[in-house]
């Protein structure tokens, strides 16, 4: 019987029910989902390594016997790092887990046994060592012909060797001999690449990519570590493509549609307003305005991502963007993701934009009623030219004039609905969303890469770079009493806590007992407390009355996290930093930093915290630049984190990764935005199989 792509995994020969299950519980269903079961790394049989001559920082492979199995506790905490010492003439090597791959995996390895094992060496605390590494079993001779072989996840209950065998039946049926006609089937393994692509890029074909990622070829032996052979090439660029596709398909369609061009060559508002701030723009600010006044003039409406780092001054660039419509006669609309956040942005700009004749109205979850309805009616009238909100501003009953700019603060904070939700508020309205989590350049071409972005690269003159500690709990008492001498000269201080509660498994501090502690600690002063479950009203009135000064120590939950401005403030004391991740302290860190008094952040770290916990804490230490931050979190720990919502075309990779494969990242992107230039609406006859593919994987249908 042949074999199909869509041939169920229980089908094939050597696969039984039981088999099927271990398949199942990976998610592989068909012989197509085995193809795409990518080794995770491959092993060189040739090298014939003895321990003492492994170099740091190398992927090796090397064969010795099991000396001793053990397990030592992992600092306080119940879990144990495992170890498996393995040793030959020349030398042993100490092979570390952190986890169990699973169940029973360790009583596997008897004393004496001679096993292989893979990895990369690394060297920790002067101690060189694997982690991680996959120690496989040997017994008798390993064949000749096995030089370079793929090594797949360990999975209990199905050996190496039974695996190969399956994936070798597969690849014989499906791609080195498939049926050559079937009229009911798809037969072999679709390419839905143009050719011109393939051509151009220098791709292989995509069934020989499947075979030769599982069937490595010896001779690029070197390019399969670096995950640079041609097989691997191809499949990454495949990964990328879709995602590359999809977005270049979305920003054509952004520049299909039509909008009324906003031509303010006078732009007599901005400066009225630019005369009026006590200090004059970065040029960072500048360009960004630039831009995005051009955007508006076009025809179709502006999509644009304006990234700046924390305390970049991105606000402004906000408002002033807004004037330029509201000159106009339009209206603009500000959504921010918290409370605190819009009322901020409200007093901002009754302060700066109300002198000049613009009403400014504020829409939140706390303004309800008949208050609502009113503002409602002057909205939809058209009385206030610049709306600004929380989630509240997109209900139904919000309906603006002459919407014709939308702007999104701290857009990662919000899903797609709530993004289009506001967009449809308008007639295809100019859009502008802001980021102050930085996000490295190749991360903005797959998350953001429809749309057009601006940097701003530069802080304000005058700032101090922000000098960051991290201390273990010991020094608390020493941080507390240099947090008084800051508040004794007229400064302001946060003190941030993960939680609110206190949670009976971890033993956090709460904010709430904490409070009250830190309050009789400085009798002189007046600390508040902030947090999540507070209502809004007792929200915004404790950030106004720090804002004022009336609070100088503001003991917090992360709540405070995003957007919130007093300049006043200088340290930020984040206790158990260690729960948090790098772009969340970037965030909180940026709430000093932002006048012209030296600032301090303070990480605390509690004994127990993971050397993950360190890393991160170094990492704030040694870099200031949420740039560079986020390369780094992206190297640690893969893109989940800054990406909030929009994650989900990154979800799919399985092969590329953003930092490695950056080049044919580019290249993917390129081919991609070029097919749609060529062919906008994917109607050659070409292109067809590709259009089905992209509508199954995206859902998105072109018109
Ligand atoms: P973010 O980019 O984090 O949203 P904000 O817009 O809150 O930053 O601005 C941070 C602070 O910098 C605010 O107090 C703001 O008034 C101030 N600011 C903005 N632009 C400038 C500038 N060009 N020069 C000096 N201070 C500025
Ligand atoms: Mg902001």
């Amino acid at each position: 019987m042949s074999i199909y792509i869509d041939t169920p995994i229980q089908y094939i020969k050597g696969v039984g029910p039981k088999l099927s299950e271990v398949f199942r519980k990976r998610g592989i269903l068909t012989a197509g989902d085995l193809l795409h079961w990518y080794p995770r790394a491959y092993q060189d049989q040739r090298a014939a390594n003895n321990i003492s001559s492994l170099q740091v920082g190398q992927t090796v492979s090397v064969k010795g016997r099991v000396l001793r199995v053990s397990s030592v506790p992992m600092g306080k905490s119940t879990r144990r790092i495992h170890e498996v010492l393995i040793g030959d003439s020349s030398g042993r090597i100490p092979c570390k887990f952190f986890r169990t791959p699973y169940r029973g995996y360790f009583e596997r390895f008897k004393v004496e046994q001679e096993v292989r094992v893979t990895g990369k060496l690394i060297e920790y605390r002067g101690i060189k060592q694997f982690q991680h590494p996959t120690i496989e079993m040997i017994s008798g001779e390993e064949p000749e012909e096995d030089a370079l072989i793929p090594l797949y996840t360990e999975t209990d209950g199905l050996s190496p060797a039974k695996l190969k065998k399956i994936i070798n039946t597969v690849i014989d049926q499906l791609i080195d001999h498939p049926e050559v006609e079937n009229k009911e089937r798809i037969v072999g393994v679709p390419d839905e690449l143009p050719k011109w692509i393939k051509s151009t890029y220098d791709l292989l074909d995509r069934d020989k990519a499947l075979k030769y990622i599982h069937q490595p070829l010896v001779d690029q032996a070197a390019s399969y570590f670096n995950f640079e052979a041609d097989s691997q090439k191809r499949l990454i660029f495949d990964e990328f493509f879709w995602l590359e596709l999809h977005l270049a398909m979305k920003k054509a369609g952004y520049e299909k549609a039509r909008t009324q061009p906003i031509v303010n060559d006078k732009k007599m508002l901005i400066s009225q307003l630019l005369k009026k701030l006590p200090f004059t723009l970065t040029g960072a600010q500048e360009r960004s305005l630039q831009e995005i006044y051009e955007d508006m003039k076009n025809p179709h409406p502006m999509h644009r991502l304006v990234q700046g780092d924390v305390g970049s001054g991105k606000t402004l660039v906000a408002l002033l963007s807004a004037l330029y419509v509201i000159e106009m006669g339009y209206q603009a609309t500000i959504m921010a993701p918290t409370e605190i956040l819009a009322e901020q942005h409200y007093q901002n700009a009754k302060k700066l934009l109300e002198p000049l004749g613009v009403q400014v109205a504020l829409l939140t979850s706390q303004v309800k009623g008949k208050k609502r309805e009113q503002i409602c009616k002057y909205i939809q009238m058209g009385e206030f030219q610049l709306v600004v909100g929380t989630h509240a501003l997109i209900q139904e009953d919000v309906i603006f004039n002459k919407l014709s700019l939308a702007i999104i603060d701290e857009q990662h904070r919000f899903g797609v609905e709530q993004r289009s939700l506001l967009k449809h508020k308008g007639d295809e309205p100019h859009f502008l969303v802001m980021t102050a989590t930085p996000i490295p350049r190749t991360l903005a071409m797959t998350v953001y890469g429809d749309l057009d972005v601006s940097v701003i690269d530069e802080l304000p003159q005058g700032r101090q770079p922000i000098v960051t500690r991290s201390v273990f709990e010991n020094k608390r008492s020493k941080v507390f009493e240099f947090l008084g001498e800051q508040v004794a000269k007229g400064r302001q201080a946060y003190i941030v806590y993960p939680l609110v509660e206190e949670s009976e498994s971890m033993d956090l501090k709460n904010a709430t007992a904490e409070y009250e502690n830190i309050q009789k600690m400085y009798p002189n002063y007046k600390v508040g407390l902030l947090h999540g479950k507070l209502k809004s009203e007792e929200k915004d009135q404790i950030m106004r009355s720090f804002k004022r000064n009336e609070i100088q120590i503001l003991v917090s939950t992360t709540v405070i996290e995003v957007g919130v401005d007093v300049p006043n403030a200088n340290i930020m004391v984040i206790e158990h930093s260690e729960r948090f991740g790098l772009s969340q302290l970037h965030q909180l860190r940026g709430r000093v930093g932002r006048g012209t008094h030296k600032s301090y952040c303070v990480l605390m770290l509690s004994y127990q915290s993971s050397q993950e916990a360190r890393d991160r804490a170094q990492t704030m230490v040694q870099y200031l630049d949420g740039f560079k931050i986020a390369e780094a979190d992206l190297e640690q720990r893969g893109p989940g984190e800054f990406l909030g919502r929009r994650q989900s075309g990154l979800a799919g990779f399985k092969l590329a990764n953003l930092v490695r494969d950056m080049k044919i990242l580019m290249q993917a992107r390129k081919a991609a935005f070029e097919l749609v230039s060529k062919d906008p609406f994917l109607q050659q006859n070409q292109h067809q199989s590709l259009k089905q593919q992209l509508e199954l994987k995206y859902h998105h249908y072109v018109g």
